[in-house]
C-alpha cells in the first residue's frame, strides 16, 4: 500500500492507539468525519480546573517560593516555563510522515537543566484511572518525544498530578469554605510517575498511519455491540 498525504494528529489522539481496548474502526471514522460526533463533548469545568491548578502551582515560583510541598516527588525544581502551544511544539514523523503536535499541561526545570513533563487530571485515582495509564503513558511520551526536539531537551522525567475535590461532611462544615460570594473547595494532590520511554511512539505512529491509509472502514473491536445496535437501527429506519 502507498502513503497517503501528511495527517496530523495529537499526541491525546495517538495515544488511543496505545490502549488494550483500542478499535481501529472508531479511530477511522473520527478520522474521516471532520465535524465532532455525538457524545464527544467534555465538561469545561475540568479544564477550568487544571488551568486553576497549573497556576496555583506557577505562583508559587512567581513568589519565590519554590515547588510547592506536594511536588517533592518531581525532584529539585527550580524553576518553570510556560507551556509551548500546539502550533509551535510539532515535529514531523518522517517513517510515517505524520504531524505529531502536542500542548503539555506543565513543564518544569531541574536543578540539573533537564526538563520535567507533566498533566494535570482533576479527577480521583481510582483503580479505573489505573486503567488509563497506557493513554497518559503515550500521550506523555509523546510529549517526550516532541519537546526533545522543540526546546525541552533532555526531558527527564514524566508524571501525572492528580488534583482530587476534598468533598466530605466536615470539610463542608469548615467556616474556612464558606464566603460571603459563595464557598470555596479544597483539592488533595497525587503525583504519579509515569516512565520515560519515548520509544513506545513510533508502533503507534505505524498503526494509525496503516489505519488512516485504509479506503474503507476497518472491522470494529471485538465484542462491542454498539456497531451491531446501529446496523439494527439503520435496518429499522430502512437505509
Ligand atoms: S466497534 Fe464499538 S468501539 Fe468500535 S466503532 Fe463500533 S461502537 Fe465504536
Amino acid at each position: 500500500m502507498t502513503m497517503g498525504e501528511q495527517i496530523r494528529i495529537s499526541a491525546k489522539t495517538l495515544a488511543e492507539v496505545a490502549m488494550p481496548g483500542f478499535c481501529p474502526r472508531c479511530f477511522w471514522i473520527k478520522r474521516k468525519v471532520p465535524k465532532q460526533l455525538p457524545y464527544q463533548s467534555f465538561p469545561g469545568i475540568f479544564s477550568s480546573i487544571d488551568a486553576y491548578s497549573k497556576r496555583v502551582v506557577h505562583s508559587r515560583f512567581d513568589k519565590g517560593q519554590g515547588p510547592p510541598v506536594w511536588f517533592r516527588g518531581l525532584g529539585e525544581l527550580v524553576s518553570y516555563i510556560d507551556p509551548p502551544h500546539y502550533s509551535k511544539f510539532k515535529i514531523i514523523d518522517e517513517d510515517t510522515d505524520i504531524l505529531l503536535t502536542g500542548s503539555p499541561d506543565g513543564v518544569f526545570v531541574r536543578a540539573d537543566g533537564s526538563h520535567v513533563i507533566v498533566d494535570y487530571k482533576t479527577s480521583r485515582y481510582t483503580p479505573y484511572q489505573g486503567h488509563l495509564y497506557p493513554l497518559y503513558e503515550a500521550q506523555l511520551n509523546a510529549y517526550a518525544l516532541i519537546g526533545e526536539r522543540c526546546g525541552l531537551s533532555p526531558v527527564s522525567a514524566l508524571a501525572l498530578i492528580y488534583t482530587e475535590p476534598v468533598t466530605d461532611e466536615a470539610t463542608a462544615a469548615e467556616d474556612r469554605v464558606h464566603r460571603e460570594d459563595g464557598f470555596a473547595m479544597e483539592f488533595v494532590a497525587n503525583i504519579v510517575d509515569v516512565k520515560l520511554d519515548p520509544g513506545i511512539i513510533s508502533p503507534l505512529l505505524a498503526t494509525a498511519r496503516e489505519i488512516c491509509d485504509l479506503d474503507s472502514v476497518p472491522k470494529g473491536r471485538y465484542g462491542c455491540k454498539n456497531c451491531g445496535l446501529l446496523d439494527d437501527l439503520l435496518e429499522l429506519i430502512g437505509t
